[in-house]
């Protein structure tokens, strides 16, 4: 199978109609000259409770909602004096009329003419409408005023009650990858367990006659499989399960039983990730095998470098008794380790985001000022290993490197360089785009 190559974008429109069509449940895209088939959700949608404590990196199924309004009380945000800011700003003396500690609600309104002194965390006592900060006061025996030369506003130095949210206020959305601050929100909410989304599962399949485990020493001409541990580091960071196959050997027996091994609804798996053999090599058996599989192709081959021959498209699960085979969407992946990594951050990634029902976008580009210059070839979008330094600014290194297969500059890297597909040169100090990993 070899199409016209599609460009970065249209590649990325392909997967995002697929991501639409899953979300929706309407029918997924034409695939190259095939008709569309009707979608249905990879794998059933059962969300999970976890504990709090155990909630962090997963996927809000259900919405985190405020079990009161916060503040529950007009809370003061300073050590100081809760006061009238009218009566403060005449300088004149006020009356301590006592002390509010947090955790204690004051005994009584505030009178006219009176001062509260108030603690960090306390409950403004009713009347008050402002905290002289215990820096701005001077005092003189059982009286405060406010220092000569200052002046306060009312609703300074406290929070009314409520202003923070309403008791119900939808406080995180579902589909939002939960961080320390949604545990933190939800655990002033009171809840003890969040409903989270089910992880995808993702077959990882790595081909090449010439590929022995990591953990073997290669013989001549050998080299041990890097793209299996990265790929399954890059999936669990994603916030999916890896689920690493067994290396295949370029034989299309071979190739088409690891395939179908991956579509057996037992091993429920949600994406399926094929590397290496889908160039143009006479032992590139990967397309075959998943045209022998049933595949529909979206695209075979991205105007991209790395990465040029990544292919997406679906397959069918196994039949089950009692349930309809569902689409199981895979991509393949050139071997070369640093196209695989490219190609599953720019392709992969936003489908498994996806299926995650994760709703954050991916991939994600930002702009940094180049150091140096590029000169090479238009005609591809080129994705160079770099070196993003985000203090003071962002700026961005060109990391040297021998292809596609030089790991060693891959890993002294934290991004790609951009360079468009008209541009044969970029300049030093100009404005550049990057790929954040
Ligand atoms: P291929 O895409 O099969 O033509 O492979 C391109 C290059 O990537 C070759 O040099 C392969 O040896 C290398 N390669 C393929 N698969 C892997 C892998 N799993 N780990 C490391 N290198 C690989
Ligand atoms: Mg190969």
């Amino acid at each position: 199978m070899r199409n016209p190559l599609l460009s970065y974008d249209e590649a990325a429109e392909q997967v995002n109609r697929f991501v639409l069509a899953l979300a929706t449940g309407t029918e997924i895209p034409a695939a190259l000259g095939q008709p569309p088939s009707p979608a249905a959700p990879p794998t059933s949608r059962i969300s999970e409770l976890l504990p709090l404590e155990s909630a962090c990196g997963r996927v809000l199924a259900t919405p985190i909602t405020a079990d009161r309004d916060q503040p529950a009380f007009p809370r003061s945000t300073r050590d100081g004096f809760a006061c009238r800011a009218a009566e403060a700003n005449t300088h004149g003396w006020l009356f301590q009329a006592g002390l509010v500690r947090a955790g204690q609600l004051p005994d009584r309104p505030l009178a006219t003419g009176e001062i509260l002194e108030i603690m960090t965390g306390a409950t403004l006592p009713e009347g008050a409408d402002c905290v002289l900060m215990l820096e701005h006061v001077e005092h003189g025996d059982g009286f405060v005023r406010q220092l000569v030369g200052r002046t306060i506003a009312p609703g300074d130095n406290f929070v009314p009650r409520g202003a923070e949210c309403r008791v119900g206020d939808t406080l995180v959305p579902a589909g939002v990858r939960l961080t320390p601050a949604q545990i933190a929100v939800a655990a002033q909410c009171g809840y003890r367990e969040l409903a989270v989304h089910p992880r995808p599962r993702v077959a990882i399949l790595s081909s090449g006659d010439e590929l022995v485990p990591h953990d073997q020493v290669p013989g001549p001409g050998q080299i041990r499989n890097s793209n299996t541990p990265m790929l399954a580091a890059m999936v669990a960071a994603a916030g999916a399960v890896p689920v690493p196959m067994a290396i295949v050997h370029d034989t299309p027996d071979a190739l088409d039983s690891a395939i179908r091994a991956a579509l057996e609804p037992a091993a429920r798996i949600d994406l399926l990730l094929i590397t290496g053999g889908i160039s143009v090599g006479k032992f590139d058996l990967v397309a075959p095998a998943l045209t022998r599989c049933g595949a529909r192709f979206f695209f075979g081959g991205v105007a991209i470098q790395p990465g040029k021959p990544v292919a997406f498209g679906s397959l069918t699960r196994t039949a089950q008794p009692g349930s309809a085979p569902g689409p199981l969407p895979f991509f393949a992946l050139p071997g070369n380790p640093i196209s695989s990594a490219v190609t599953f951050q720019l392709f992969a990634l936003p489908l498994l985001t996806a299926l995650a029902e994760d709703t954050a976008i991916q991939p994600r580009f930002a702009r940094a000022r180049l150091i140096g210059t590029w000169k090479g070839k238009s005609g591809l979008m080129r994705f160079l290993p770099a070196w993003c330094d985000f203090q003071p600014h962002p700026t961005v290194q060109l990391i040297p490197w021998q292809g596609s297969g030089d790991l060693a500059a891959f890993a002294a890297s934290n991004c790609y360089l951009v360079v468009p597909a008209d541009k044969d040169t970029l300049e030093d100090a100009k404005s550049v785009t990057i790929l954040l990993r």
